[in-house]
């Protein structure tokens, strides 16, 4: 293995002084053991870590690198903006632009609040939604990620209630009583759910296409039956696009499966690298947020103008003749590379890939896998013997079975051969040692 001798010593300052030497917990390699590289730079789909040795990237920053790092217009769009300020606290120009653009590309938003986060998008998407309906409740799929907030980190309590219970100490039990778990891809749960709490339900909300859990795809007819589901009982439909959006297609999930949600999150992509997020909706609906109406939010480096830089000159890109197309032709000759890696080494019925757009994970586990139980039944001795040979072998990917890996328009032919390369030598490894 080429030498790791600066990530290791990075390492060990690192852990004195950050918890875990990490800012982030998936980072730290604690689903797979040894040294995470240090990341030095990075340039279209190649990283370069402070050893010096150089991956192919599928984590992709976790999401938000669908050009590839350091691209050249996001570049100099960064550049201009930094030049002119950092921050105001003021409206500026490029917001409005950039909320145009959200609005113009997500079929079920007409206005939006621009945060600096993911989490922080859910946060004000649960708070909208519980002070429009005056309601408490909201209905939450298992294993669905979103962000850290209070109630949304929460498992399934014991027995055949659905109520939630803290999923990390420091989570009021208060917090999460209000959070209501059904499994992903179970609408008659979903329907259960609703019922069984009729009138207190003030939304659910769902990845409209799983990534948190691994890839997961939502069922026929799954998206559309919980629209139904919550126009039946007066409750907010919540996609959480904060992966999706402008992953899947530019218009996200909602675009792809043709289901409007009352309220979006986005993040990710929509900063192009850059620290944004977004919730979206009709436009009477987003008026119950302040100023406009009573429900609170604010933040003081909301609609950063570098960040929306960053995002507008990343959406500019996307809306680019034959974008999404070719990168679905190259995702999907990845993902029958890779399958066809798995029966050379004899691991066809041991695997499970999951697939939607540039979004993918491979299970080991034979699946098929529709939810978080077929998902967790995937083995982690496998994955972790297979993630270090690519690792190795110079492919970057999630340090997790339970992270989506993402390809990106810079990732070029030759990579992909290479990936595949690596990926039969690192399954023919995982066949004889697992
Ligand atoms: C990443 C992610 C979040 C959290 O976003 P952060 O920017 O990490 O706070 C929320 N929901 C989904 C679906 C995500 O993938």
């Amino acid at each position: 293995m080429a030498s790791n001798r600066k990530s290791e010593t990075l390492l060990t300052k690192a852990n004195r002084v950050l918890v875990g030497g990490v800012n982030s917990p998936v980072r730290a390699f604690a689903a797979v053991g040894g040294v995470p590289p240090f990341i030095a730079k990075g340039k279209g789909a190649t990283l370069t870590d402070a050893d010096g040795n150089h991956y192919i990237d599928y984590v992709g920053g976790y999401g938000p690198m669908i050009l590839g790092h350091a691209h050249e217009r996001v570049m100099t769009a960064i550049t201009k903006a930094v030049h002119k300020g950092a921050s105001f606290g003021a409206p500026t120009e490029s917001e409005v632009k950039l909320a145009e653009a959200v609005a113009e590309a997500m079929p079920a938003i007409e206005a939006v609040r621009l945060v600096s986060s993911g989490t922080e998008a859910v946060m004000t998407a649960l708070r909208l939604a519980r002070g429009v309906t005056g309601r408490a409740k909201i209905v939450k799929t298992v294993g669905g990620y979103h962000g850290h907030a209070d109630a949304m980190l929460v498992s399934a309590g014991s027995g055949a209630l659905t109520l939630g219970v803290p999923s990390s100490p420091g989570v009021p039990a208060g917090a999460a009583a209000d959070t209501v778990l059904v499994p992903y891809n179970d609408l008659s749960a979903a329907a259960a759910a609703m019922e069984q709490f009729a009138g207190q339900i003030a939304g659910m909300i769902v990845e409209p296409v799983a990534g948190n859990m691994g890839v997961v795809l939502p069922g026929e007819g799954y998206l559309q039956g919980l629209r139904e589901l919550c126009d039946a009982h007066g409750a907010m439909l919540i996609f959480d696009e904060v992966m999706t959006g402008f992953r899947l297609a530019y218009g996200g999930a909602q675009q792809v499966y043709g289901v409007r949600p009352d309220i979006t999150t986005l993040g990710k992509i929509l900063g192009g690298g850059m620290p944004v997020g977004a919730v979206g909706g009709r436009r009477t609906l987003m008026n119950h947020l302040a100023p406009v109406g009573p429900v609170y939010q604010a933040g003081t480096l909301s609609g950063n103008p570098i960040a929306m830089a960053a995002g507008l000159a990343t959406l500019a890109e996307l809306q680019a003749e034959g974008f999404y197309e070719s990168l679905e032709q190259a995702s999907a000759q990845l993902a029958q590379g890779l399958l066809d890696a798995a029966r050379a080494a004899g691991l066809a019925d041991r695997v499970c890939l999951n697939r939607a757009a540039s979004m993918m994970t491979l299970f080991f586990t034979p699946g098929p896998v529709r939810d978080h139980a077929a998902a967790t039944a995937a083995d982690p001795a496998a994955f972790a013997t297979y993630f270090h040979a690519m690792l190795d072998a110079g492919v970057y990917l999630p340090p997790s079975q339970y992270e989506a890996f993402f390809l990106s328009a810079a990732h070029t032919q030759d990579d992909i051969h290479r990936t595949i390369d690596a990926a039969q030598h690192a399954m023919g490894l995982v066949a004889k040692t697992t």
